[in-house]
């Protein structure tokens, strides 16, 4: 992409309304516009990041066996009324009628649906068991929505839903799932710790919430110092010892009762980006669902919910990468991979340099040309705040010998190299926590 056709508007000043650091600079970066009280359109550099988190998701869990769908935002109230949650939703749920006055509601959630699919399909154990998930926005009328996209009233939800003969097996998919949340959260360089939060269910706790750890976090919570070993790779673990590991939300965390000694005890605040949770057969049960089990006997499914938050995960990874210049984007989800910068447009020799290099690296990766007239201060602060991984700068001097400078964002390291290196360079930079995130937790 060439920055001279990039919709790409930027902002000056730090927006007031903006009192977290992700909130601003998604702002600032033109990557979203808000519309209304947490509705945003996403704009052609946040879309980008967006889809690239979407895909891991997917990517994750399409490995993982997981089914992915695609439900409608807009469902008939008679399912919500089906299940009780008619009632019980209250507020949070928009419900309107359609031109012949049937009433409908936009999804904050998809249980009913889902199981309103399932019970039409599947009759035996033979089909058991599922997984069936959707990406998809959700509405949730906030009373105080905030931080931007963190919590806004529409939101991209990852949503997925498991049906099983028996409790055990639900307990299965459980751990699968939890492993596969901690491979997609190492894939975007997040450390996250897995939050007990122990709903009372049957046989040990099974639902956990996924925290990425930031001072703007809105939960405060207490964990044990080896999700930390984990995470920077001192340690190794596996899913089950992790699950093992303790981790409670301030509300929850008993100090006289706490396992972890003090000096292994960490206390931070933390954004939550997921949550598994087993369900049982509240849903299955209101809505009458039964599946004939290898006796004939009718069972009533048991039902696992997973859940990621997709766009509150765009603002959290800045929360969590960033610095006073700009954001700092993971490679796996930058818009772009590298951004090219012509310091002197107009120059032939800098032209034909960018213009080849803009080919080569283009057929590998994400490539973002500021081939526009701006001054090279503006340049430089323009691409640091949208925080590609990495900038390769082209000048009048280096141009003459076929040299440009490589700067990598994260740490400010800055290379000068002839042009053909740059390609193999950025090559071996790309991604190195995909390939041990598809070998187990962490
Ligand atoms: P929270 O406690 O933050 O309100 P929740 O428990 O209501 O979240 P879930 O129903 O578990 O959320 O939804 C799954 C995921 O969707 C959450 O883990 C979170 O990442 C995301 N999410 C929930 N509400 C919002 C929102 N208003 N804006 C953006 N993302 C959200
Ligand atoms: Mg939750």
């Amino acid at each position: 992409m060439r920055l001279s056709q990039f919709f790409l508007p930027l902002l000056k000043e730090n927006p007031s309304e903006a009192q977290i650091v992700s909130h601003r600079l998604m702002l600032r970066a033109g990557m979203i516009r808000q519309q209304a009280a947490g509705i945003y359109s996403w704009l052609p550099l946040g879309l980008r990041v967006l889809e690239n988190i979407e895909n891991i998701v997917a990517d994750e869990l399409n490995k993982a066996g997981c089914n992915r769908v695609l439900m409608p935002t807009l469902q008939p109230a008679e399912l919500w009324k089906e299940s009780g949650r008619y009632d019980s939703m209250g507020q949070e749920m928009l419900r309107f009628p359609d031109r012949a006055e049937r009433e409908l509601i936009y999804s904050p959630t998809n249980e009913e649906m889902i199981v309103d699919i399932f019970r039409s399909y599947v009759k035996s154990y033979k089909q058991l068991p599922i997984n069936l998930y959707q990406i998809q926005w959700k509405f949730r009328d906030e009373v105080r929505p905030r931080f931007g996209i963190m919590r806004g009233r529409e939101f991209l939800m990852k949503d997925a839903y498991s049906f099983h003969i028996d409790v055990e097996d639900a307990r299965r998919e459980y751990a699968k799932m939890y492993d596969a949340y901690h491979r997609i959260f190492a894939r975007m360089e997040l450390m996250t710790v897995a939050v007990n939060a122990d709903s009372g269910a049957i046989g040990g706790s099974l639902s956990h919430e996924f925290q990425v750890i930031a001072d703007t976090g809105e939960s405060a919570l207490y964990y044990d110092a080896a999700f930390d070993e984990v995470r920077s790779g001192k340690v190794q673990m596996s899913g089950e010892e992790m699950r093992g590991l303790y981790a409670a939300a301030d509300e929850l965390h008993i100090p006289d009762k706490c396992p972890v000694p003090k000096d292994r005890l960490r206390e931070a605040r933390g954004i939550e980006v997921g949550h598994v949770f087993f369900l049982g057969s509240k849903y299955s049960k209101a809505m009458g669902v039964t599946v004939a089990a290898a006796d004939g006997a009718a069972v009533t499914p048991e039902m696992g919910c997973y859940g990621i938050g997709v766009s509150r995960l765009v603002g959290a990874i800045i929360e969590a990468s960033h610095d006073e210049n700009g954001v700092i984007w993971p490679e796996s989800v930058a818009p772009f991979r590298v951004g090219i910068i012509n310091l002197r447009v107009g120059d032939a020799r800098c032209d034909a340099l960018c213009e080849q290099l803009y080919d080569t690296l283009g057929g590998y990766m994400d490539t973002l040309y500021d081939d526009t007239d701006a001054r090279a201060g503006e340049k430089f602060a323009r691409m640091d705040l949208i925080g590609l991984p990495w900038q390769v700068v082209v000048g009048p001097k280096g141009a003459e010998k076929g040299a440009v400078e490589v700067k990598y964002r994260k740490s400010g390291e800055k290379v000068e190299m002839n042009t053909e290196s740059v390609l193999p360079h950025l090559l071996r930079g790309i991604d190195p926590l995909a390939q041990d995130s598809a070998t187990g937790a962490g």
